[in-house]
């Protein structure tokens, strides 16, 4: 089996199994403790592309290929940690062992789900993709470039067969993520062309690895253009396997993966419903702002008849202020270090001053999905390394795009997007998250808990008196957060009630003001991910509903800097297990 590599091998063989001990508590917690830290390892070892990603270099080399066989064998080893883990009962366990329990169970069971009702190593080409993992490998703090690149070398040998491994398994793509294959390997190429020989003229290498690194490295560019030369015909319809698979998974399969993504105590239709209702109350809300600030930007001018017209109005003109295109960098890295203050000045929560945080232009092989901003962190096995802000670059944009994006990221806005991504939003959770004790809810990380978070935090740092009260942040804060209650309406109603492209657009751009170039964005993402998009509203109204219930409960003994440690000290675990713990 040329695919199979030694560490496979070998685990197949170890299979992680374990005695229950049924004496007592303390028997049952400390052989859970070690169960699933052997659990993890052997987890990691059968997952070195998750390993990589989250900052740990122990199988470098290996170049990870999803074929059939990797596949099968995940499979059988997860059901034998499913079995193991139903013998401990929960009420032996400790609630965080519980979380840790059911953080496994449920992530062996959405694999289970993955590969045999998803299936979207057959209709996604755009998992195929060696740059990212070409990259961590490059990026590790901890080794010699002279080392990290004979495990480049190695890697490289692999790149071939994983290539006709992944044409092996496309079948019927979508038309969205063919094309976003297409750009995003594209994309890759430049680490083969730029980063891995800027390596190696770095390095101190002899002749011999320099040759083997060089002729890897033509043959992997070969079979890069290949998978994009192959992809391009199914694309243009030339070849007899281009029939186009729908890119909306229909209403069962997206409450199925709502169930094991979002993992909330609100099914996706209901949190769909919830949402309808807040955007109704959010543009009640704007309206009221318009007519607040209207004397101030339009004088005498007569406020329109049609509210949304007015609010749009509003917007259009507070939009007006904006940085220029070429310093947007620029304002985000000003912008950070006021953050700071006000936070630790109003004590919301404790800052850890030792982890950096730099904001840096997104990778090339990271564009493309149509995000503007986002965190990249260095994991729980790489505490000491950076925290990347990756902020896109309007490089590529016409002066038209250009103006219409940075209108949107106005100044107003900029603000609350620096909240939601680093302080005291993704960032700062991923602090807290890297140094929680319990590596399964680092790995295991929930998205709705992250997302909802970051939203979360928009609205409390405004709350307590960010920008002022200044009617015109507010009013902003509201048509930014009205995005996340429509990215949940957006998802539902693209995937689940078939609403077409033009619909959706007329959804966002009329009823949620955006601007043609995001809606434009969004569109494209709404396409190619599913149920990701409800992450935000569904995991932002579980939060405020449980800092609300702790409120009432606890009364003037309810601090919210103890609240917000508390609530980031169990990882990125799902709110309702995290509510289940701090409501009892
Ligand atoms: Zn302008
Ligand atoms: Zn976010």
């Amino acid at each position: 089996m040329k695919f199979l590599y030694p560490s496979l091998i070998l685990l197949l063989l170890m299979t992680t199994s374990c005695k229950v001990n049924h004496n007592n508590s303390g028997n049952i917690n400390d052989s859970f403790q070690s169960f699933s830290e052997q659990v993890v390892t052997d987890f990691l070892k059968i997952n070195p592309s998750w390993a990589l990603a989250i900052g740990l270099h122990n199988d470098d080399s290996t170049l990870e290929i999803n074929n059939i066989q990797r596949r099968e064998l995940k499979l059988k080893q997860y059901k034998i940690w499913k079995d193991s883990l139903a013998a401990f009962p929960d009420s032996a366990l400790t609630e965080s062992q519980k979380m840790d329990k059911d953080l496994l169970l449920n992530h062996f069971n959405y694999y289970e789900w993955q590969c045999n009702t998803f299936k979207s190593y057959m209709w996604n080409p755009a998992e195929y993709n060696v740059g990212e993992g070409f990259d961590l490998v490059l990026n590790n703090p901890k080794a010699s470039l002279e080392h990290k690149l004979s495990l480049v070398n190695k890697r490289l040998q692999q790149v071939p067969a994983y290539f006709e491994n992944a044409l092996s398994q496309i079948e019927n793509p979508t038309a969205e993520h063919l094309q976003l294959a297409i750009i995003q390997n594209e994309g890759s190429k430049y680490i083969f062309t730029q980063l891995i020989p800027d390596s190696i003229a770095k390095a101190n290498l002899n002749d011999e690895i320099k040759n083997s690194l060089q002729q890897g490295l033509n043959n992997a560019l070969k079979s890069i253009d290949n998978y994009i030369s192959h992809l391009r015909v199914l694309d243009s319809g030339q070849s007899n396997s281009s029939e186009k698979r729908d890119f909306r998974i229909g209403k069962e399969l997206f409450e199925q993966k709502f169930k094991y993504e979002i993992q909330s105590s609100y099914s996706a239709e209901e949190i769909y419903k919830i949402a309808l209702k807040r955007k109704a109350e959010i543009q009640d809300t704007m309206f009221k702002i318009t007519n607040q600030l209207w004397g101030k930007y339009f004088g005498r001018k007569p406020v329109p008849e049609n509210r949304l017209s007015a609010v749009a109005m509003m917007i259009e003109r507070l939009s007006l202020s904006h940085c220029h295109r070429d310093s947007f960098l620029q304002t985000i890295q000003k912008q950070i270090p006021e953050l700071e203050k006000f936070i630790n000045e109003k004590q919301i929560l404790h800052l850890d001053p030792t982890k950096p945080l730099v904001v840096r232009q997104t990778p090339p092989y990271m564009e493309g999905g149509g995000a503007g901003a986002s965190i990249n962190d260095p994991g729980p096995f790489n505490k000491d390394g950076k925290t990347y802000y990756n902020v896109s670059l309007l490089t590529n944009y016409s002066a038209a795009q250009a103006e219409s994006y940075l209108r949107e990221y106005n100044d107003f806005l900029l603000q609350i997007l620096n909240i939601h991504e680093a302080i005291p939003g993704h960032y700062t959770q991923l602090v807290y998250a890297n140094q929680s004790p319990s590596l399964i809810k680092s790995i295991f990380g929930n998205g709705a808990m992250v997302e909802g978070w970051a939203v979360y935090g928009e609205r409390m740092m405004l709350e307590e008196g960010y920008g002022n009260n200044a009617p015109e942040l507010w009013f902003m804060y509201y048509k930014w957060h009205l995005r996340s209650v429509m990215n949940t309406i957006l998802d539902y109603s693209i995937q689940c009630l078939n609403m077409s492209e033009a619909e959706a657009k007329k959804l966002m751009t009329q009823e949620a003001f955006q601007q043609q170039a995001e809606a434009d964005g969004k569109w494209k993402r709404a396409t190619l991910t599913q149920v990701q998009l409800c992450s935000y509203f569904t995991g932002f109204t579980e939060i405020y509903e449980l800092r609300e219930k702790l409120k009432k409960l606890k009364g003037n003994r309810f601090q919210l800097k103890t609240f917000h440690e508390q609530f980031l000290s169990y990882g990125s675990a799902p709110v309702p297990f995290i509510a289940d713990v701090m409501l009892r």
